[in-house]
């Protein structure tokens, strides 16, 4: 185990701190066993976050776009040779396996931070003319300051890439706190951009709770933007809490993915897509499938399909390369999700496969399958965010679709159908952030995440998420040099 000494708690104006706050340990989840010690971060640690940042933001937000994409082009490269500590990281304190540390979240981590560092050189605005005829209109697109910044444990990493690039990028310079349970590879991400030759005070890292840390830095004065990624619920405090000082925020936040199955899928495609976007990270992902709606016709196949390859998928030690799945992020996160499963179950659910705590240390929980689920149920309306499927079937599009839309939350859908027709309208009838189309969860840089409803609002990754952190200036300059100009007459006729 790491000692509070060697494994700084917060990274404060390109420097290890040691946070004011209480200890405590870092645990994998996957045996219990301990990781880190820390000491966290406490309030008084925010003010100082925050002033680095500030005092830092002028000279970032001044600095050339080359300039700016030039540093993050070498924290990049740093990424990328440090790729091995950080899937070791990640592995360690969130019990994922290493396929999806290896194969998906360092490489979209540092996808993210060259994409970025594109996107930094590229910023588009509307055409500067003379629209009144009488001026030069331009358009400046400028940092909106300091960024605050709270990320869930569910991918700690890339979280962080999603939250800090787009803000980096336009000039903006960014607290964040990452989760409690989840701060190492935050930790390296800040240090290792530090070593890139990222200027000190661009991006501070604070570990600490969401009640201690959490709701001083989103209710901070000194702050022009807080963004945030967790749960609606703790969302819709963290608004609140900015509310009080005006500060815009951006929230990205719970999920309840439709997977829709339509009468003319390919069925074996569908049983694949189900149990890869139900399963992924151990269900623990806010785009994760887990309303299967089925076309009646197809209803039986798909769920003894899903069933037979959910009971295939080995269950076990994250370091393994041969292991599918890992354990929950905690043996009380396990607990919610075999609470829930337990209540359906008790309520009239039919519990297809999985379902049942195994013996032993950390936090396992099996792939899990429920049909015949009430549509009023806990488990078919909340987020459950673990290894868990539940199936219905539908009659028509029409209920296909109402179905899917019978939730509040928005964040991602898919359809599974070979009619391009039917595709289009799923695609247009179904109310969400993303909606795939023959495949369930896969990501780009390019491409914006981001909710409606219950999921919230804002984008992260692409283009769309500079929305966020750039702030749009009109400067309008007169051309004519007129002492006494045409609208005056509005104000004075006769001067
Ligand atoms: P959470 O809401 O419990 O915590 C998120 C963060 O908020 C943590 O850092 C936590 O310490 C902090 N926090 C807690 N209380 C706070 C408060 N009062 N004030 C300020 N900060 C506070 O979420 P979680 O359990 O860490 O993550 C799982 C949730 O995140 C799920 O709901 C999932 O859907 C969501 N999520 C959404 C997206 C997305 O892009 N929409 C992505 C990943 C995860």
């Amino acid at each position: 185990m790491r000692t509070p000494a060697d494994m700084p708690t917060a990274w404060i104006d390109g420097a290890a701190h040691r946070g004011d706050g209480p200890s405590r340990t870092v645990c994998n989840p996957a045996t219990g066993g301990p990781v880190a010690a820390v000491a966290l971060a406490g309030s008084g640690d925010v003010q100082i976050a925050i002033a680095s940042a500030r005092a830092a933001q002028s000279e970032w937000g001044g600095a050339a776009p080359a300039e700016r994409s030039e540093v993050m082009r070498a924290f990049a490269d740093l990424l990328r040779t440090h790729s091995d500590e950080l899937a070791a990281q990640e592995v360690a304190q969130t019990g994922r396996t290493i396929r999806l540390a290896t194969e998906f979240d360092v490489p979209g981590s540092i996808d993210n931070v060259d994409f970025f560092a594109g996107v930094a050189r590229n910023l588009d605005g509307k055409a500067s003319a003379e629209y009144s005829g009488d001026h030069t209109s331009s358009i400046r697109r400028e940092p909106v300051g300091v960024v605050g910044s709270i990320a869930p444990w569910n991918y700690p990493l890339q979280m962080a890439a999603w939250k800090v690039l787009p803000a980096i990028a336009a000039g903006c310079t960014v607290v964040l706190k990452p989760a409690e349970i989840t701060p190492m590879t935050t930790l390296t991400m800040a240090r290792l951009a530090t070593e890139a030759g990222l200027p000190d005070g661009v991006f501070n890292v604070l570990v600490g709770t969401g009640a201690d840390v959490g709701a001083v830095l989103a209710g901070h004065p000194g702050l022009d933007l807080v963004t945030f990624t967790g749960s609606t619920a703790v969302g819709r405090t963290v608004m609140a809490q900015a509310a009080r000082n005006g500060t815009r925020v951006q929230l990205e936040l719970g999920g309840k993915a439709p997977f829709v199955v339509f009468d003319d899928a390919d069925l074996t495609a569908a049983i694949h897509g189900a149990v890869a976007g139900s399963l992924i990270n151990a269900g623990q992902d806010c785009t994760a499938a887990t309303r299967a709606i089925v076309a009646a016709d197809l209803h039986d196949d798909f769920v003894a399909g899903v069933a037979e390859l959910m009971e295939k998928l080995v269950v076990g030690d994250p370091t393994d390369p041969a292991t599918d799945m890992g354990s929950l992020s905690s043996r009380a996160h396990r607990a919610t999700v075999a609470g829930m499963v337990d209540r359906a179950v008790a309520d009239g659910a039919r519990l297809v496969t999985g379902g049942r705590v195994p013996e032993g240390p950390g936090a396992f929980y099996p792939p899990t399958l429920l049909a015949d689920v009430s549509e009023s149920a806990e488990v078919y309306r909340d987020e459950v965010f673990g290894p868990v499927l539940t199936v219905n079937s539908f009659t028509d599009d029409a209920d296909a679709i109402r179905r899917a839309n019978d939730t509040v939350y928005g964040l991602a859908a898919s359809a599974w159908t070979r009619d391009v027709y039917r595709a289009q309208r799923a695609a247009r009838q179904i109310r969400a952030g993303c909606v795939w189309i023959n495949d369930h969860i896969p990501i780009v840089s390019e491409m914006p995440h981001g909710g409606v409803g219950a999921s919230g609002f804002g984008k992260d990754m692409s283009t769309y998420s500079l929305d966020e952190y750039l702030a749009v200036k009109h400067v309008m300059s007169d051309i004519t040099a007129i002492a006494q100009k045409p609208w005056h007459r509005t104000v004075f006729a006769n001067p």
